[in-house]
């Protein structure tokens, strides 16, 4: 017999995409009090790719909330350092041990383990509900505004304040919402695989610029995960050629990797992503609000999309879960969420254009040969203090978000043994914001 479709009518919030803009959103919006759902259209957060990179700033957040020592306990590794290599030399790009905050690494953990341990958190909170397999296909207007979304198996899920569309860089809601959308471009296409260590010593995380290719990897203690960069719809070219000339060229370009790339046996352990470039012009209208990739797609250079993601929707409830929890109409002030995030979007976005211009399009793109360091990079070995310029933006991004939405602080329970379900009262986050803590450096 077929399933009978899901229909959800009791929610003040909906979220579609259980990413790291969605699944952050869903836990402070249920943390402020306000019943909320996620819908994502998977059955679990286990996929072929998800970026693995915690960035200090969420790292940050996840101290804010007060999770962060929890969080580290889950197996991670801990990179503080990017090196690049080029014309067989080692440069340091980015130094983080620097960074005003307390954790001064990128922390790399599977990115299901980062969503589970939110989802974990969420549901703490009695006004959250995850919904897997749930796939949004469409928007529900009515009376001007967004209302809802439909799912596929035919259902709905009604929202009485607002829709987020979290959907990442294919949204399928900012396509229905008919939001203006700017596509700046992306020459490239990225390999996504691992390897084991081999018998090379060589451990740092960064990329190696070759003849024409750049392979970037990283470290993640007993195997590399590598990308390698391809351009834009080269990929059935590069798959044609078989996976034996594949292993040829990932070997010729890291030579420290020709003894493992043997591991590398059929293409199904190689997974192509695809890369966009792009941002909505205007992120909202009356009922819907995108943030994250489905408000602007980014580049996987430099790793810093899921903390652009997580900042959105960090500054989301910000400016909207306190008036969400007080019954209030938000579509007044669903603009100012784009007035804050774009600037740093923009910036980000820009600084992602200038690399793929001007590095790796001559590079991948025109086969370029590096056969000496470029000037710019040598500056960076000339001048160390350089390397804490691509740390600050890598690290902790332009226009930093702290937690200010609202707790609804859950009740002990009769009994004393943790919180009571379903028993909120609401308190304010301080206005001053968190207090400062201690750096730390070299767990896990
Ligand atoms: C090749 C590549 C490598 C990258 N590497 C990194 C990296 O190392 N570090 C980094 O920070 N960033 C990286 N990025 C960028 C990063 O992946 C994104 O910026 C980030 O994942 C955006 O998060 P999000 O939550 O907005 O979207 P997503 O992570 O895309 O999450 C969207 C979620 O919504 C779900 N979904 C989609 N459609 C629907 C629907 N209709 N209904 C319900 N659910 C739906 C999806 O299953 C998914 O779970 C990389 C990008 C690429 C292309």
């Amino acid at each position: 017999m077929a399933k009978a479709p899901s229909t959800r009518t009791q929610h003040d919030l909906v979220i579609a995409g259980g990413g790291p803009a969605g699944m952050m959103a869903g836990l402070l919006f249920a943390r402020a009090g306000v019943p909320t759902l996620v819908l994502e259209k998977h059955g679990d957060f286990l996929r072929d790719f998800r970026g693995d990179t915690v960035h200090p700033s969420t790292l940050e957040l996840i101290d804010e909330l007060g999770f962060l020592d929890e969080f580290l306990k889950r197996p991670h590794d801990e990179i503080d350092s990017l090196t690049a290599r080029v014309a067989n030399e080692r440069i340091q790009l980015a130094d983080l041990t620097h960074l005003p905050v307390k954790c001064r690494f990128v922390a790399l953990m599977p990115q299901w383990d980062f969503l589970d341990f939110l989802a974990e958190k969420a549901k703490l909170y009695p006004a959250f509900t995850l919904a897997m397999n749930s796939e949004a296909v469409d928007l529900i207007a009515e009376g001007g505004r967004i209302g809802g979304v439909r799912l596929a198996d035919g259902g709905e899920a009604r929202a009485r304040k607002l829709v987020i569309a979290a959907d990442g860089r294919s949204s399928v809601l900012r396509e229905k919402a008919g939001l203006p959308l700017q596509d700046l471009g992306a020459p490239i296409d990225v390999f996504w695989f691992r390897l084991p260590k081999g018998a090379s010593d060589y451990n740092e995380t960064g990329g190696t610029f070759g003849a024409g290719t750049f392979i970037v990897q990283l470290n993640r203690g007993d195997y590399w995960q590598c990308a390698y960069v391809v351009p834009k719809g080269a990929a059935d070219e590069v798959r044609a050629r078989g996976i034996a000339a594949f292993r040829e060229d990932v070997a010729r370009a890291v030579p420290d990797l020709a003894d493992v790339t043997p591991t590398l046996e059929s293409w199904d352990q190689v997974k192509l992503l695809s890369v966009s470039l792009d941002r909505l012009i205007q992120w909202s209208r009356p009922g819907l609000l995108a943030i994250g990739d489905a408000a602007h797609a980014m580049s996987p250079v430099g790793g810093v999309g899921i903390n652009l993601a997580v900042q959105d929707a960090v500054a989301a409830a910000n400016i909207l879960a306190g008036p969400m929890a007080r019954g209030e109409d938000v579509d007044p002030l669903l603009a100012k969420v784009q007035d804050r995030r774009q600037l740093p979007v923009k910036l980000v976005q820009g600084v992602q254009k200038i690399v793929h211009d001007r590095i790796l399009t001559p590079l991948v793109v025109r086969k370029a040969v590096l056969d000496k360091v470029p000037l710019p990079l040598r500056l960076f070995k000339l001048f160390p203090i350089l390397r804490r310029i691509p740390a600050r933006i890598v690290g902790l991004g332009f226009r930093r978000e702290h937690i200010r939405s609202p707790e609804a602080v859950l009740h002990p329970s009769p009994s004393g043994e943790g919180p009571g379900v379903g028993d909120v009262v609401r308190s304010s986050s301080s206005p001053t914001g968190p207090t400062p803590t201690p750096p730390l450096k070299g767990r896990g």
